[in-house]
């Protein structure tokens, strides 16, 4: 099944590495020379280890992982283990299996992209690069919440890898305490805009086991659940499943939050709380502004991910700009696509011409509704030549235990094809 959802990216590639990379074949160092290209990977998540997978394969390139934890976190899935049906194992994995590829990985933060050198550099080195492929994910905007900033900790958002810990910890004094749970879901673009509701059924479904005495607020900066596609779903879901255990109120936006209250302000006026797991708006990480390479996010052009400023350099995954859903499916097919791009500039293929429809990485998202039911997302992306890229959505249209063991077997699959 997992070998099926990868091979339609694959078709895309042939075709989407058609635009715009003729002209750095030829301005690499070391294409052409006896060493080897070399391409720097900056970002151990679903992008990088899906660019770090395919660049592996042929041995025609030195590859360097650059990524501080000495281990991978799924935020796919992690709303199991956050609301407490499985343990921080169940979402973490080990890097052997990407060391045994024969890379070079580096546990260690890039602080600047130097464009002009071809270089990235760390608090202990320089790191020259041929291609550069970057993938960051997110950064949190705590600026547009008042006194977020101070509240961090206590408030944490959890939607990137290791951060889940502290949400759990929320989790489990609300269910043995109960009292009132803040949960909200900014506006997009944020990364898989379905999880702010995955959160709330699992975490609602704990309580109806457990007796917790108390609610779930939702609080939606939106006026519907987010994309469209998936209102209805996961609207029937909260009123069918959850009636006596969320609120859920719409088009809220948080201005501040006071901790000596525990009271948020909001456009709909003061929502006390006794705990709250605030998911802000968000944006590509400072690295990217620092690199010249975009501003709230990257500015990429597709179908090849070369930044517009930049052909040695791609960004994929979350950080990128364009339309696709920031999902992991996403980045890892892109992390793949771009590899292969890389490889054909490499190998000094001419560039094909695009004439007709190019396919884009195709996005696969479940939001679980209960332990074992999930509602199901597809998406795929298609582009013409110079035009917008054009999704299309396939959603269940009621959770349903089929789409629960489809998220289980999906994350299997992609855990083992980007971690062996
Ligand atoms: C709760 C939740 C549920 C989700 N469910 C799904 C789902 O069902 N399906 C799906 O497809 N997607 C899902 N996603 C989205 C998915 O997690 C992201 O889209 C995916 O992680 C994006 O990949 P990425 O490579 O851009 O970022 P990440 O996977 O976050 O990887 C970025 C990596 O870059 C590293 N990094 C950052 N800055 C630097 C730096 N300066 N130097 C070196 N390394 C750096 C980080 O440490 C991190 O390891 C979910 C997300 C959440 C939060």
């Amino acid at each position: 099944m997992a070998q099926e959802w990868f091979s339609r990216t694959r078709r895309r590639v042939v075709q989407g590495t058609a635009l715009g990379w003729a002209a750095l074949a030829t301005g690499c160092a070391a294409v052409g020379g006896t060493a080897k290209p070399r391409v720097v990977v900056v970002g151990g998540g679903w992008g990088g280890l899906g660019a770090v997978r395919s660049l592996v394969e042929g041995g025609k390139v030195d590859v360097t992982l650059i990524e501080p934890n000495d281990a991978f976190m799924s935020c796919p899935m992690s709303a199991l283990y956050v609301a407490g049906f499985q343990p921080a194992s169940y979402v973490q994995r080990s890097y052997q299996g990407v060391d045994a590829l024969g890379i070079r990985r580096v546990r260690e933060r890039v602080l600047e992209v130097d464009r002009a050198k071809s270089q990235v550099v760390t608090a202990t080195q320089r790191i020259g690069y041929d291609f550069l492929v970057l993938s960051l994910g997110v950064e949190y905007m705590e600026e547009g919440i008042q006194g977020y900033a101070q509240a961090r900790a206590q408030l944490p958002v959890g939607f990137r890898a290791f951060e889940q810990q502290a949400v759990r910890q929320q989790v489990d004094e609300f269910l043995v305490k109960g009292g009132t749970f803040v949960i909200s879901a900014p506006k997009p673009p944020y990364r898989c805009p379905p999880a702010p509701y995955e959160r709330a059924f699992l975490l609602a479904e704990q309580m109806k086991r457990k007796g917790t005495k108390g609610k779930i607020i939702l609080l939606d900066a939106n006026s519907q659940p987010t994309p469209p596609p998936i209102a209805k779903p996961i609207l029937n879901a909260m009123s069918s499943v959850y009636k006596g255990q969320i609120e859920y109120l719409t088009s809220v936006d948080i201005r501040a939050v006071d901790m000596g209250q525990r009271s948020l302000h909001t456009s709909e006026g003061e929502v006390p709380f006794q705990h709250a797991n605030l998911v802000l708006p968000m944006r590509a990480p400072a690295l990217i502004r620092q690199a010249g390479l975009g501003e709230r996010w990257a500015a990429i052009k597709l179908p090849s991910f070369q930044a517009q400023a930049d052909a040695q350099v791609y960004v994929i995954g979350d950080a990128q700009g364009s339309p696709l859903p920031k999902s992991g499916h996403v980045a890892f097919n892109a992390g793949k696509q771009v590899a292969e791009d890389i490889l054909e500039r490499v190998a000094g293929k001419a560039p094909a011409v695009a004439t007709g429809t190019v396919d884009l990485p195709t996005g696969i998202c479940w939001a679980k509704v209960t332990e074992k039911e999930a509602i199901n997302i597809n998406v795929t992306a298609s582009m013409e030549p110079g035009q917008a890229p054009k999704l299309k959505f396939t959603v269940d249209e009621v959770h349903n235990a089929r789409s629960g063991a489809g998220a289980s077997s999906w994350a299997n699959g992609m855990w083992k094809a980007m971690l062996g």
